[in-house]
């Protein structure tokens, strides 16, 4: 293929070269195990210490309260199954969202199979949850509380501080899977009374397979993973330690960057969305159109289309896009996010994310605001769908 224009950065990213230099030495020449008494060991130990200061730093968190982990799937499921084993002496409620990743769903339902109750919070259409309903759903069998920082498919942000003093005034936990957040948008523990926080290298420009899980000192969580003392004896595993220092240096990298890589992408992703809205009729956009959107992320329904006839279309003209979280993405359901937001169950399917990061251009977005309006339209020539749709006249 000649052409590719990749605009599926919500799902993951390329490593940036300068953290690829970074991390090399750590495979060929400081490769001592760090548990190891000799110098060799030390160097490798130290290169995660200071990469787990830049993690920390960057949730204003102290670095004794950042564990590293084999990437964001596995911070989800240690934050609640450890939270929920270790403190179900207090009680065996659990709030969460109907919008969440699959890692945090399906860990919901197996601790759900295994004696834990489970409150799914609702979403309003733009996908953000109501304050008086969590309030209203706490009750003092209730020990955590997780609400993701910002959405995967249709990149709402949440109020998270708001949700933070929630928790802190009625004494639960709260974590946050911030996977998408991290490294993209302002985030304080601290300000924010996040108890436990989820991220991942590859959704900033790091390595994929390692991710750091934040727990707030004096939480009680037990291990996910037994073994050795890794970790301060958290997270047994002998450290990745060549991608513990690539995800420190992706973070600093997006962080120094972090307020110009916003502003413009939220130019290229609004450049994006008034095009679409121009050039195709009945497209619905997902999500918030306000500041409580992912600087990069673009989610639209057209009325009468297959999401995946879609990605198939793009993908022949060189565009990687999604449907959604890239998890769903082999199955035919409609998105459970969508469905949240009130969506009915065909437009659901027809969605479409194209997420914006580093690599995109002006030209990126011309080149999509010239080749989607004629996939979609040819797509609706054939819908029996839209037939029914322009039958029933405006809606
Ligand atoms: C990508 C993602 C995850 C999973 O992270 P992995 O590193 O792929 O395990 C979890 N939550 C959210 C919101 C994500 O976007």
């Amino acid at each position: 293929m000649e052409k590719t224009v990749y605009l599926d950065y919500a799902a993951t990213t390329f490593v940036k070269p300068e953290v690829v230099e970074a991390m090399m030495p750590y495979y060929t020449k400081y490769f001592g195990n760090p548990s190891s008494l000799y110098s060799i060991a030390r160097d490798t130990k130290n290169a995660i210490d200071e990469s787990r200061a830049v993690v920390a730093k960057a949730i204003n968190a102290d670095r004794s309260e950042v564990y590293f982990t084999g990437g964001g799937c596995e911070a989800d499921n240690w934050a609640l199954k450890g939270i929920a084993f270790a403190n179900k002496n207090k009680g065996n409620h659990i709030i969460t969202t109907k919008i969440e990743h699959h890692a945090i769903e399906e860990t919901c339902k197996f601790l759900a199979r295994n004696g834990f109750e489970i409150t799914y919070l609702s979403v309003d259409e733009e996908g953000f949850i109501n304050l008086e309903e969590l309030k209203n759903a706490i009750t003092d069998k209730t020990i955590l509380v997780s609400v993701m920082f910002a959405n995967n498919e249709v990149g709402t942000i949440q109020p998270i501080k708001e949700i933070g003093a929630i928790c802190k005034e009625k004494k639960v936990l709260f974590h946050t899977d911030a996977v998408q957040a991290t490294g993209h948008v302002h985030i304080d523990v601290k300000e924010m009374n996040i108890d436990l926080l989820s991220m991942a290298a590859h959704k900033f420009y790091g390595p994929k397979g390692v991710g750091a899980l934040y727990i707030r000192k004096g939480v009680k969580i037990d291990n996910l993973i037994h073994g050795g003392g890794q970790e301060r004896g958290k997270r047994a595993s002998t450290e990745n330690i060549a991608s513990i220092v690539g995800m420190g240096k992706a973070l600093e990298l997006a962080l120094e960057h972090m307020k110009e890589d916003s502003e413009r992408l939220t130019k290229l992703r609004d450049k994006l969305i008034d095009g679409i809205f121009e050039k195709i009729p009945y497209a619905k956009l997902n999500g918030s159109r306000g500041d409580k959107r992912m600087p990069g992320n673009v989610n639209f329904s057209f009325i009468g289309i297959e999401g995946e006839a879609l990605l198939l279309l793009l993908d022949s003209e060189g565009i990687c896009a999604s449907t959604g979280s890239a998890c769903a993405s082999g199955s035919l359901d409609p998105s459970h996010v969508l469905l949240a937001m009130g969506l009915p169950h065909e437009t659901a399917h027809g969605s479409l994310r194209l997420s914006l990061g580093e690599g995109s251009t002006e030209e990126d977005v011309d080149y999509v605001l010239e080749v989607l309006p004629k996939i979609v339209k040819r797509l609706r020539d054939m819908s029996p769908l839209w037939e029914d749709f322009l039958k029933r006249g405006d809606k």
